[in-house]
């Protein structure tokens, strides 16, 4: 099922659904530690589970000759197999991200074709962070430097154009499109009216729907709704969750992130003894959030696990 029919559904019958992403095990774990944590969250019978997906890193290894070779490491792969997995195993609509960074326009349509013949038509479409050590986001050589451009691509495979000119019997795929927005502006935007003029350009090139950078205020979300109310974009805007954890994310989330923790959230946090009781303010803080959105007739919550299923559990059995 579409990812955008699902949100319809709810929206219509006024309900309000939970949705998870999970992170691909590092290299080397298995895929019990993401089936460990599906397992505690399945009774919450997610909309959707979405699959992030991680860009290569760039390492130097010292050759026997002494010259150094550059190389390319993967540190999370699996993204599609995991999603297949996962779909396979719970039955469960499964959301894969696919990024600009590192692939090419024919990369990114083989990946696609991957995700056809699996079955998966859901994908969320995104540019991806910044390499390490890059000081702006490089477009790989043939490749996308917006999101926008990414969405565009996918969109013509759903109307059956292919890069490959040489591809002879031609079908459509029907891959149904999400992108990211920021309630509180993308770091690299000028200011928040040019990023949601930016955001329209992925909806006018067919995403069929927003899923937000996390935020810790939920006026910062009704207001970002608004905004993009405002510019003409009408489809659904999903909140992304994450709730707190340790004290340290005070000053690591906003540089990160770029979003603003609040005083009251900032002064409770600080109170705390150690990092479970920042964990438990964190739930509690979480569950208050998705009750306002909730109220708000919100079709879906979006969490963001960071591959931890406790507090995540905690919140859903408070609210769904
Ligand atoms: P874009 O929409 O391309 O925007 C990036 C910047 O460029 C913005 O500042 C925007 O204002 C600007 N911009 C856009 N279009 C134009 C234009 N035409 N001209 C000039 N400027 C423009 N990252 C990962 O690597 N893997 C993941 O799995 C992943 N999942 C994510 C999930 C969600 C829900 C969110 C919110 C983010 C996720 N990210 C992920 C992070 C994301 O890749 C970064 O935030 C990235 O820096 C921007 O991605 P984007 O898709 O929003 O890019």
């Amino acid at each position: 099922m579409k990812i955008i029919d699902i949100i319809n559904e709810a929206t219509a019958g006024k309900e309000c659904r939970f949705a998870f992403e999970m992170l691909p095990p590092l290299k080397g774990d298995d895929i019990s530690t993401i089936y460990r944590t599906i397992d505690r969250l399945i009774r919450f019978n997610p909309a959707y589970i979405n699959v992030t997906y991680h860009r290569e890193e760039v390492k130097y290894v010292e050759r026997e000759n002494g010259l150094l070779e550059k190389l390319s490491v993967s540190k999370r792969p699996g993204t599609v197999a995991i999603s297949a997995a996962i779909m396979a195993r719970y039955g469960v609509e499964v959301v894969p991200h696919l990024i600009c960074g590192g692939f090419s326009k024919y990369d990114t349509e083989d990946a696609l074709i991957d995700l056809n013949f699996l079955g998966i038509h859901n994908v969320l479409a995104l540019r991806g962070d910044t390499l390490k050590g890059e000081k702006t986001f490089q477009a790989t050589p043939n490749g996308h430097l917006h999101a926008f451009e990414l969405v565009e691509q996918i969109i013509g495979m759903n109307e059956g154009h292919f890069i490959d000119a040489e591809v002879e019997s031609i079908s459509r795929t029907d891959f149904c499109v999400g992108v990211a927005g920021y309630p509180e502006k993308h770091a690299e935007a000028p200011n928040p009216s040019i990023d949601i003029e930016y955001l329209k350009k992925k909806v006018d090139a067919g995403a069929d729907y927003i899923v937000t950078q996390m935020f810790f205020d939920n006026g910062r979300f009704f207001d970002f709704k608004e905004r993009c109310l405002k510019a003409g974009i009408n489809v659904p805007i999903i909140p992304g969750l994450k709730p707190f954890s340790t004290k340290r994310q005070l000053t690591m989330l906003p540089p990160t992130f770029h979003v603003d923790i609040p005083e009251e959230l900032t002064a409770r946090v600080l109170k705390c003894a150690d990092n479970k009781e920042v964990r438990q303010v964190g739930i509690e803080w979480a569950i208050r959030q998705c009750e306002e959105l909730k109220a708000a007739g919100i079709p879906v919550l979006h969490f963001y696990t960071m591959g931890n299923a406790d507090n995540i559990e905690k919140i859903a059995e408070a609210v769904f």
